[in-house]
């Protein structure tokens, strides 16, 4: 998704801002970790729990170690001035060697846990970016053309597969630790309750300031997101292909290096403020536990007045060690789990959008069609923006007619077709296919019956085969029918030619690939749309980057390619548009004019005056129809 290459949407949400998130809506998003655990589970729920075992175990162990610890030094102590091959001393060599097994043993339950969540991560990394992916196929064009909504799938590609798991992880971590800090602080709880109390009370400041961090670094970094793709798109335009020629040619490399470091120079500024007062609030807290800690080892120090227990001193130095680094370990875990699961909720809210909102009913689409299409005061404005683009449009085209549609740039040629695909609603008004409304047909049905190809066509840097079936997917191994479609739009004597013929690959982005010029890229994509032999057949200016001869060979032979299809055509070139059964002149939204080459002429109108234009060479076939009347 993130690889597109510079679109409209990329740009256009760049410098928008993020509305700041409440408080409220902040602490919702913590049960977004039970969410992360049911998607572990989900994944596999054998190993979930064998992981959730072993980590309850590694973290039960050190308890039983310092156990073990106490009982040895006291048996050392114990055995001072017996005899060396003495029951005192068989003692403590059966004591060390069960220790020595105890330390294998935890060496061996680590390394499996971390085999075992190493194979959960990498289903979960794979499964996750699945998830988005397919996510991404049932979203509708809205959430591609708006910046906002454009914004939520950008952090969702962020987060991508990495924060579930870490999520995952510090969850367990934190478990873990709290285990042990449990278990061990029962044994400092025996010796004495307050020192007890106060080691695990001592590090709660720090964890609170921890999570007050964590939670501004999640809004610092959830108010950069239009930022962050402003730097995104400039990583692109400086290192993808097709930006190369203008950014070298037009020297602009130096400035788009430097607006990216004026980015990531503000960034690392607010990133080093926000580092620093967290150190700096740190510090104090943190000293608080270590003062508590070194003051309970003293008090054990001071308290050891007899050889018999010097064994207790060993097991409370370390108890005091492993309770310190361990506390450590959650105040940390519980800082980071709760900024991760922030993130996190970035792409819940991305998996959460809601799905194609546009409906269709069950109607079958009408094969040929009958009657024809109709708009009947069609208004539109796109969501998210005030501008009428369509205004109260009507008009008919007829059933196995060619209809051309005319207009200046931005007259909502095709947003037109849009519509007609039904990528979009309209605003007001309704388009009808043989008398009934198109919302009433099956929407799959409906988009499997138009062949539409929009003037920013796909480039899939697949085999020439595949750019072609991709038309008709159930049909893609059907070479007679992909060389037949290519044969129709003008590709084949090229492909032909190809070092592999069909199965070369496309583009320069794989070994082996062809580079096609932009008007034999065309002519690949006008072959998909053929593929499909669909009744109804779209075309938005699909040969702007074709010679003028080949094109008109195509359109003059459209009505025999297409079979008796409908066919709307969005075209430049008046002796291509002249050809067309029905002339559509769009200007503003609003259908100004409508009839024949000859009807259109005879009317002397806008379409005339353009049309003897462009026939003097006055006017561009490539820009035109574009300038005020
Ligand atoms: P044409 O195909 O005739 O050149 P379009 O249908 O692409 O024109 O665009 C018509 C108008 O709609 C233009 O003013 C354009 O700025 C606006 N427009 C096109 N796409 C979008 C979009 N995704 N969001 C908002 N406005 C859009």
């Amino acid at each position: 998704m993130s690889e597109r290459n510079g679109t409209a949407a990329d740009a256009a949400g760049a410098g928008a801002d993020t509305p700041a998130e409440s408080t409220g809506s902040r602490w919702l998003r913590l049960r977004y970790a039970s969410r992360v655990i049911a998607l572990f589970w989900e994944l596999s729920p054998k190993s979930v729990c064998a992981i959730l075992g072993l980590t309850l175990l590694t973290g039960l162990l050190p308890a039983l170690q310092i156990k073990l610890t106490q009982a040895s030094v006291q048996a050392v102590v114990d055995a001072i001035g017996h005899d060396w091959d003495g029951p005192a001393t068989r003692y403590v060599v059966v004591l060390g060697s069960v220790l020595a097994v105890l330390a294998a043993l935890m060496h061996f339950l680590g390394t499996w846990e971390q085999y075992a969540r190493m194979i959960l991560q990498l289903q979960f990394m794979y499964k996750i970016n699945e998830r988005i992916m397919a996510k991404a196929t049932r979203l509708d064009l809205e959430h591609y053309e708006n910046a906002d909504n454009y914004d939520v799938l950008q952090r969702a590609n962020q987060e991508g597969s990495t924060r579930p798991y870490q999520i995952f992880q510090g969850l367990l971590d934190v478990g873990q630790n709290v285990v042990q800090l449990v278990s061990v602080a029962g044994l400092l709880f025996s010796w004495n309750v307050w020192v007890g109390l106060l080691i695990l009370a001592s590090p709660i400041p720090s964890i609170l300031a921890s999570v007050v961090y964590g939670r501004r670094g999640y809004q610092v970094e959830r108010d950069r997101t239009a930022k962050r793709r402003m730097m995104h798109y400039l990583q692109q335009l400086t290192t993808t292909d097709r930006a190369f020629k203008e950014v070298r040619l037009f020297n602009l490399g130096g400035e788009f290096v430097s607006r990216y470091q004026a980015l990531t120079r503000e960034f690392y500024d607010t990133d080093r403020t926000l580092a620093r007062k967290q150190a700096f609030a740190a510090f104090p807290l943190g000293l608080l536990s270590v003062l508590v800690s070194s003051g309970a080892l003293l008090f054990a120090l001071l308290s050891t007045t007899s050889a018999a227990t010097v064994g207790r001193l060993a097991a409370y130095t370390q108890a005091i060690n492993v309770v310190q680094s361990s506390a450590h370990s959650v105040l940390f875990g519980i800082g980071e789990l709760y900024r991760n699961i922030l993130f996190v909720g970035n792409i819940f809210e991305y998996l959460d959008l809601p799905e194609s909102r546009i409906k269709g009913g069950s109607r079958p689409f009408p094969s040929p069609i009958r009657e024809g299409i109709e708009f009947r005061d069609v208004t539109f404005v796109y969501p998210g923006t005030e501008k009428v683009v369509l205004d109260g449009l009507s008009c008919f085209i007829p059933a196995g007619r060619c209809a051309a549609v005319v207009g200046h740039n931005g007259a909502g040629k095709t947003t037109l077709v849009k519509l007609l695909a039904r990528l979009y609603e309209p605003t007001s008004g309704e388009i009808y296919l043989d008398g009934v409304p198109l919302r009433d047909y099956d929407l799959a049905d409906l988009r499997d019956n138009i062949g539409v190809i929009f003037q920013d066509f796909m480039q899939y840097e697949m085999p020439a085969a595949e750019n072609i079936g991709f038309g008709k997917i159930a049909r893609l191994a059907d070479g007679q029918r992909i060389r037949r479609a290519a044969e129709e739009s003008g590709a084949d004597p090229f492909l032909a030619k190809l070092p592999q013929g069909y199965d070369t690959p496309l583009g320069r982005m794989f070994e082996g690939g062809h580079q096609l010029s932009i008007g034999q890229w065309q002519k690949v994509a006008l072959a998909r749309a053929f593929m499909r032999k669909a009744p109804l057949v779209v075309l938005d200016e699909p040969t702007a980057s074709i010679d003028a001869e080949a094109e008109a060979e195509v359109f003059g032979r459209l009505g025999e390619i297409a079979s008796g299809a409908t066919a709307i055509l969005i075209a430049h070139r008046f002796s291509t548009v002249r050809m067309a059964d029905d002339i559509l002149v769009l200007e503003g939204g609003r259908l100004i004019e409508h009839g024949s080459h000859r009807e259109l002429m005879e009317a002397d109108g806008t379409y005339a005056r353009l049309f003897t234009l462009q026939a003097s060479g006055y006017l561009d076939p490539e820009e035109v129809p574009d300038g005020t009347p």
